[in-house]
């Protein structure tokens, strides 16, 4: 992991809106770091609005029901390979009745492709027999009932609800754990309650696309092992320290 450098001098208004690295001390004399400032925050959602106004998820759905299975199939897959499986599977299945016509064998012959394919065809058979019994065969749009259902988190809930139901929920994957953490947004030990703070944080009038927005930086110029600092467009407000240069 690169390191993060200490601040060199103090924040002045000047310096808005991307003040110089800022630093709590500890009691071992060690140096913690601190969010970036909401002017900063804000900037960095600007940004991101200005160069893709209408971000898009990469998930292929054709209704909240397809949102959910399919949100529900890329637990430890790629977006690539679950649009691959569920073509074939959606054209058959697109309603929680004909996924439990299918049954659980059919689905996993369809699936089998993607990581732990078992435990998602029984769950993906179980929330459909939920949604059945009892929401009338359609998926709620509450992230609370949501995340009751089976092999669904807090944060494939967010996902439904946002897409699906247009709810400004910022679910928090492996990506948008990192950027948030480095640039940094907040500063956060789990996906959980980086949710919770960014939601807490960032304008409204970002909230319904900041999860597109972090997730697809993350995915292409944030990257784990590499990020490409030298093209980023919020470089100049990214407290993250050494920057990749230009290859
Ligand atoms: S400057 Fe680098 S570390 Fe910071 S957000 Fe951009 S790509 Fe990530």
């Amino acid at each position: 992991m690169p390191s993060r450098k200490p601040a060199t001098r103090k924040a002045t208004l000047l310096d808005s809106p991307a003040p110089p690295t800022r630093r709590a001390e500890t009691t071992s004399d060690t140096l913690a770091p601190v969010p970036v400032d909401a002017a900063t925050l804000a900037e960095v959602f600007r940004r991101f609005e200005a160069a893709n106004p209408a971000p898009q998820g990469e998930l292929e759905h054709t209704n909240a029901y397809t949102l959910l299975v399919a949100v529900v199939l890329s637990a430890q897959s790629t977006d690539a390979g679950v649009n691959k499986a569920t073509r074939s599977l959606f054209a058959i299945a697109d309603t929680p009745e004909k996924m439990l016509t299918l049954g659980e064998d059919g689905l996993r012959e369809r699936i089998k492709t993607l990581n732990f394919f078992n435990t998602k065809a029984r769950n993906i058979i179980a929330l459909s027999r939920r949604l059945v019994e009892e929401c009338g065969g359609e998926v709620p749009a509450s992230v609370e009932v949501l995340e009751t259902l089976p092999g669904v988190g807090r944060k494939s809930a967010s996902v439904v609800a946002n897409i699906a139901f247009g709810q400004p929920r910022i679910a928090v994957d492996t990506h948008i754990f990192r950027v948030a953490n480095r640039i940094p947004l907040v500063v956060t030990k789990t996906p959980l309650e980086t949710q919770e703070a960014l939601e807490r944080l960032v304008p409204d009038r970002f909230k319904l696309n900041a999860h597109h927005w972090l997730i697809l930086h993350g995915r292409y110029v944030c990257k784990a092992r590499k990020p490409e600092c030298y093209r980023c467009l919020i470089r100049d407000l990214c407290r993250f320290e050494p920057k990749t240069p230009a290859p």
